[in-house]
């Protein structure tokens, strides 16, 4: 087993140099390097990040592990290749940009590939990473810890993202402390490795719906692991690579990160979007909701506060919304 792993470990190795050189160095590239200047990803992050591209071809990875004596059922299971039903093999990466992704001591263990935007027919999905193996353990591994932690222990905070593209882009604006899942949702497995580095986490995931369900159960995960958690509000429909090429580094520093709102704040901005509030009753439903929110809260200083923006916001007395607050208490 120890002999598979570092074989497996030697192969992506060597298969990220081949994906850099065919980007970088050859005709095969060239398409996707316009792909990737045209996202305003700069030659300095293509070399940090060993960025590449796997040449639309069945065999061209191959042959070039055939020629250096990998075996091929090892080579299937590590990822880099694929094996028909009829017993084939062939590369498993085709006409993609990949994104090497490195274990916390920074060997490369796996592959996130992109489709170029232009891709004939959409039967492929637009993201695919490497499967589970002796050296992947997804559930365990998190995008750009090698690189980041030394910034995230300077800085006492990690920025989490959705996806390694937004890591990528926010490094490049000078955002160094990210990382990211790997097409998952968050495991307790990654918050422990996050919180032996850090006690603050900033949640900076994509301003959809997919994007608000994901930092929900995110904030759960990370706050069961000790870590205290705000959510930084992307705008909807836009996610932080969106972000940054828009407005720049400043505006997302200013306007997203500084603006990170403490877990209540989110819980009652995503229960208000969830409402349609038509009449009377769905309004006291809302505050109920709101308000068992607010009675989660430990401290009784920060109860307060929240129970007084709510009061405001729906032009109660102060007095009536602490009843109905004391009465939701003693129901639980
Ligand atoms: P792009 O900006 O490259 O067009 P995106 O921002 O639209 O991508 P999302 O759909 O928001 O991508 O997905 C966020 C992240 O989730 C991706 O960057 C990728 O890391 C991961 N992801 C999405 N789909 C998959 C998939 N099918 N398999 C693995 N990972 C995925
Ligand atoms: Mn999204
Ligand atoms: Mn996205
Ligand atoms: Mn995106």
């Amino acid at each position: 087993e120890k002999r598979a792993r570092q074989a497996m470990q030697e192969a992506h190795q060597l298969v990220s140099k081949l994906y850099h050189y065919v980007l970088t160095e050859t005709p095969y590239g060239v398409e996707a390097m316009k792909y990737l200047t045209k996202r305003g990803m700069s030659q300095q992050t293509l070399t940090e990040y060993q960025i590449g591209f796997a040449p639309d071809s069945w065999d061209f990875v191959t042959q070039f592990l055939k020629k250096r004596n990998f075996s091929q059922d090892l080579m299937v299971e590590a990822g880099l290749l694929a094996k028909s039903d009829a017993g084939k093999v062939f590369d498993r990466f085709r006409g993609r940009v990949m994104f090497p992704i490195h274990d916390s001591q920074g060997n490369v263990i796996g592959f996130g590939g992109r489709l170029l935007d232009n891709t004939k027919p959409k039967s492929q999905p637009k993201y695919l990473n490497s499967p589970e193996s002796l050296l992947f353990n997804k559930s365990a591994t998190l995008f750009n810890l090698h690189r980041a932690r030394p910034h995230i222990r300077k800085r006492k905070q990690v920025l989490l993202f959705e996806g390694y593209v937004d890591v990528v882009s926010a490094w490049q604006a000078g955002f160094m402390q990210g990382v990211a899942t790997l097409g998952t949702a968050l495991t307790e497995q990654q918050a422990r490795i996050l919180r032996r580095n850090v006690d603050s986490v900033v949640l900076c995931y994509d301003g959809d719906a997919a994007g608000q369900e994901a930092t929900s159960k995110a904030i759960h995960v990370l706050q069961q692991a000790g870590l205290v958690v705000r959510v930084a509000p992307l705008p909807q429909g836009t996610d932080p690579d969106d972000y940054i090429r828009q407005h720049g580094a400043e505006a997302f520093s200013q306007q997203v990160l500084l603006q990170a709102m403490p877990v209540t704040a989110f819980r009652l901005k995503h229960l208000r979007s969830q409402y349609v509030i038509n009449d009377e009753t769905d309004k006291t439903r809302l505050i109920a909701k709101a308000v068992e929110i607010i009675n989660e809260l430990d401290s009784p200083v920060e109860r307060d506060l929240y129970q007084r923006q709510l009061a405001e916001e729906y032009s109660l007395t102060l007095g009536d919304l602490k009843w109905e607050s004391k009465r939701a208490y003693k129901q639980q």
